[in-house]
């Protein structure tokens, strides 16, 4: 009895400083969980978020989650089905948002925690959860990379020249709800990159330059986000000139990605973000016209969805150089009725307007 006494004096003395309860309590429920996981967020009290987030799995990288999270324009966590973790975010207030699988939470007796923050298998990964980030750049073309990378500036540079291509293009409808603004991911390595596909390895990848991501908005009203992950593999040689091209080119994808290119159609959209980008480089769409012409047979046979993927980097060349120039076809023959004929081929619509076998075999001729 008087030992029950004492510890409860005791306790009632320490309350004021630290609380009697041995460690801080866990929220009941999920619900719980994710109600002061937000409110810890958006209030930056990074005690509170250390204390939800305790699950071994995320302590290396949870400093630098914290720090990152900082930078973004709005991010909601929610729980999902399995334990699932998901975090609804946006760079900024006025980005687009993207809904991403980050973890998973446990409860027990004891209440509940968020199990594992990180990257989640065969899930695509935000850049805020691969790696440290910075944000460079301005509103119309942001880039996302680790403190210190040398190759930063020059990418925001290109970002900026490309998205003013872009900008300056008539994509037509095509282009008509891109908001204007480029995003553009420089993952740290390969395995970032990987991470950031949701993929268990980048070896598919290693012809590829960088990859327009379209994530289906969390908000059904909304349209779809889309980015820029340059792949760290392919461009650290690269000119600025090459770095403008290859952003341009994306860039084109972003502008046009809320309209679903039809199976069978990537000529189409390959060849638009083509003619875009070597609108800017005289040389590189000389080199083009020089590899379309060696496919010449009779005409130019639009390439199949296939000749894009893989990695047979002659294969793919030849197949973005022959896109470039039926697109470029197209707009030399219908001028400014090319983007309504554009749009039909790129939604699998006929075009009896476009005669692309009379015109490639002229052009084949020449
Ligand atoms: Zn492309």
């Amino acid at each position: 009895m008087r030992r029950r006494i004492a510890w409860l004096a005791a306790c009632l003395v320490a309350l004021g400083v630290v609380g009697c309860a041995p460690s801080p309590s866990l929220p009941a429920d999920a619900v719980q969980l994710m109600m002061k996981l937000n409110a810890a967020v958006s209030g930056r009290d990074e005690a509170v978020f250390t204390s939800l987030t305790n699950g071994e799995a995320s302590s290396g990288i949870r400093a630098w989650v914290w720090a990152n999270l900082g930078m973004l324009g709005q991010v909601t966590f929610k729980s999902g089905e399995s334990d699932s973790l998901w975090a609804n975010w946006q760079l900024t207030d006025d980005s687009l948002p993207i809904s991403n699988q980050v973890g998973s939470i446990s409860c027990a007796d004891n209440g509940c925690h968020v199990a594992d923050l990180g990257p989640q298998s065969g899930a695509p990964a935000p850049i805020w959860l691969v790696q440290p980030l910075q944000v460079l750049g301005g509103d119309s073309a942001t880039v996302l990379a680790s403190p210190g990378t040398s190759s930063g500036d020059a990418w925001v540079s290109a970002a900026q020249a490309a998205q003013q291509a872009v900008a300056g293009a008539d994509l037509g409808d095509l282009g008509a709800s891109w908001d204007g603004t480029l995003t553009v991911e420089l993952p740290k390595d390969a395995s970032a990159f990987a991470q950031l596909l949701g993929l268990a390895s980048s070896a598919d990848y290693t012809s590829t330059g960088a990859v327009t991501r379209i994530e289906g908005s969390p908000d059904s009203s909304l349209g779809p986000a889309a980015y820029i992950i340059v792949n760290p593999q392919t461009t650290a040689m690269l000119t600025p000139d090459e770095q403008t091209l290859l952003i341009t080119h994306e860039g084109v994808h972003v502008a046009t990605a809320d309209t679903p290119v039809a199976s069978g159609a990537a000529w189409v959209s390959e060849g638009l973000a083509e003619s875009v980008a070597v609108a800017g480089s005289p040389s590189t769409a000389a080199d083009e016209q020089t590899l379309a012409k060696a496919s010449c047979n009779g005409g130019l046979t639009p390439p199949s969805d296939a000749a894009f993927g893989g990695t047979d980097v002659a294969g793919q060349n030849a197949a973005y150089a022959v896109s470039q120039v039926l697109v470029g076809l197209i707009r030399a023959h219908l001028g400014a009725e090319a983007m309504p004929a554009i749009s039909q081929l790129w939604q699998g619509e006929a075009a009896p307007q476009v005669d692309l076998v009379a015109w490639s075999q002229a052009w084949c001729s020449n």
